[in-house]
């Protein structure tokens, strides 16, 4: 790369699904773009493979969350990718330790969420932003599995989830799998974006009119930067922006944390889960520190574990046999210990051990849910900030990452357009 002569007009950092649709948005805008990914691939948290398993396994995201206002369902079917129409919340089956739960204890169970439910939405309705872990019940049959669920979907622990923060989340309850994978559906939408692969982000010095960006393969010069890397990133210092960023923008990432969540995946050589539905979730009622077992997902003789939170943390510490011993070992109780002969082939995830990503999704702490909006805000008109936890109301979603790299495109060509023309830009790009 060297040192370029000519400016570009914006240099996105990062290509996971908000970095993708920025470069893009950017491009239809009509700016020079160019796209730096510090890692071999694009795609960033979504990424499918097909190795592990010899089917699409994702490392990452896997559900269109809230499917049917979700952007990235109408580029699925345009591109020809399928998917079930799931709700997580009503696939739920319990396992009570030594049975699967009856039908009056799944509507017990129901009843408890809902209730809790209600109670952080009533929370967060009276703007009292505190800890989940403050108005959830405790009920000695259902927290634990409110906990680990919440771990699962929220990457955090009661303790660290903001009531605020919950309520915001846009859900309507569907929750559809990508059968060929949501990372294969956002490399499929980045096919036509040139990226520059292997390109880690050292420094972003804005100190001058134009700003430099460098890299190990030199420096680019630009007239703005969208940087759309995790939370987790931005505050491991490992990109120097010189002059630092500003306080209030410094506080609003330490605010807006990366959790943990990871994946544990089973393959079987024959259908080991007897009754249980195709796509169900299974959870181990007695204790919080367990994990959720997507079953069978399309009929793949599989089960896709998911744990979240410090006790995801720790897990992922202790490496992947660990992690495969104690997965098995609950699938073993739900299940029967005989389905260990049947098993081929295991995966795991280590999120919070890759540099580039440093864990799951964000989390707000509690206290701080507004500050999503301070995530997002631009600085001096040049630094544009995006990704999913830029997100006010899609935070930790692949979709809620795309929509604010598009937001954060149009506004970088809205500050370029001549006063009169910036209405139009930021219009056209909306339509885009
Ligand atoms: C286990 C797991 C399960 C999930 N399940 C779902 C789900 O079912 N549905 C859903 O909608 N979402 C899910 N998510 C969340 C979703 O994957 C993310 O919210 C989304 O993909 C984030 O996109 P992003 O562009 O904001 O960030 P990223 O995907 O993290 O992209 C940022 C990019 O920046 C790159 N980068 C980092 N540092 C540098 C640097 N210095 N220079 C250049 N590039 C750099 C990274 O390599 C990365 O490619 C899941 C996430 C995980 C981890």
């Amino acid at each position: 790369m060297g040192r370029s002569a000519a400016i570009v007009d914006v240099v996105v950092v990062g290509a996971g699904a908000a970095g993708l649709a920025a470069a893009k948005t950017a491009r239809e805008e009509g700016l020079s773009v160019a796209l730096l990914e510090a890692k071999g691939r694009i795609g960033g948290r979504a990424f499918t493979e097909t190795h592990s398993f010899g089917v699409p396994f994702d490392h990452g995201c896997h559900w269109l969350h809230s499917a049917s206002i979700n952007p990235l369902t109408e580029l699925a079917d345009a591109y020809g990718f399928t998917y079930a129409r799931d709700s997580l919340g009503e696939s739920l089956r319990v396992h009570m330790g030594d049975r699967w739960a009856t039908e009056a204890e799944a509507e017990e169970r129901v009843a408890f969420r809902n209730r809790n439910d209600a109670a952080i939405q009533a929370a967060a309705r009276a703007g009292r932003d505190i800890p989940i872990i403050e108005v959830r019940e405790h009920d000695a049959r259902w927290t634990s599995v409110f906990d680990c669920w919440f771990a699962v979907l929220s990457s955090v622990d009661p303790e660290e989830g903001s009531t605020l923060d919950y309520a915001s989340y846009r859900d309507t309850g569907e929750d559809w799998p990508v059968k060929e994978g949501y990372g294969a559906l956002i490399a499929r939408y980045g096919a036509d974006v040139a990226v520059e692969l292997d390109t880690p982000v050292e420094r972003i010095d804005w100190r001058g009119r134009a700003i430099e960006v460098a890299t190990p393969k030199g420096v680019i010069t630009t007239r703005a930067v969208i940087t759309t890397v995790s939370t987790g990133v931005l505050s491991s210092g490992q990109i120097r922006f010189d002059p630092p960023l500003p306080d209030w923008k410094r506080s609003a990432i330490e605010a807006l944390p990366i959790g943990k969540v990871n994946k544990i995946a089973f393959q079987f050589d024959r259908d080991v889960f007897g009754s249980l539905e195709t796509g169900s979730m299974a959870v181990f009622a007695p204790t919080s520190e367990s994990v959720v077992f997507e079953i069978r997902p399309f009929g793949r003789a599989l089960a896709i574990g998911h744990v979240g939170g410090r006790f995801c943390a720790a897990l992922e510490e202790a490496g992947p046999a660990a992690m495969v011993d104690f997965a098995l070992a609950r699938l073993k109780t739900m299940f029967g210990a005989g389905i260990a002969r049947h098993l081929v082939k295991t995966a795991c995830t280590a999120w919070g051990g890759d540099p580039y990503i440093r864990g799951g999704y964000s989390a707000a702490r509690p206290g701080h849910a507004h500050r999503r909006a301070d995530l997002a805000a631009p600085i001096d008109d040049r630094l544009f900030f995006a990704g999913e936890a830029a997100s006010i109301d899609s935070y930790a979603t692949a979709h809620g990452a795309y929509l604010t790299g598009i937001a954060a495109a149009a506004a970088a060509a809205a500050a370029r357009a001549p006063k009169g023309l910036k209405k139009q830009a930021v219009r056209g790009a909306r339509r885009g």
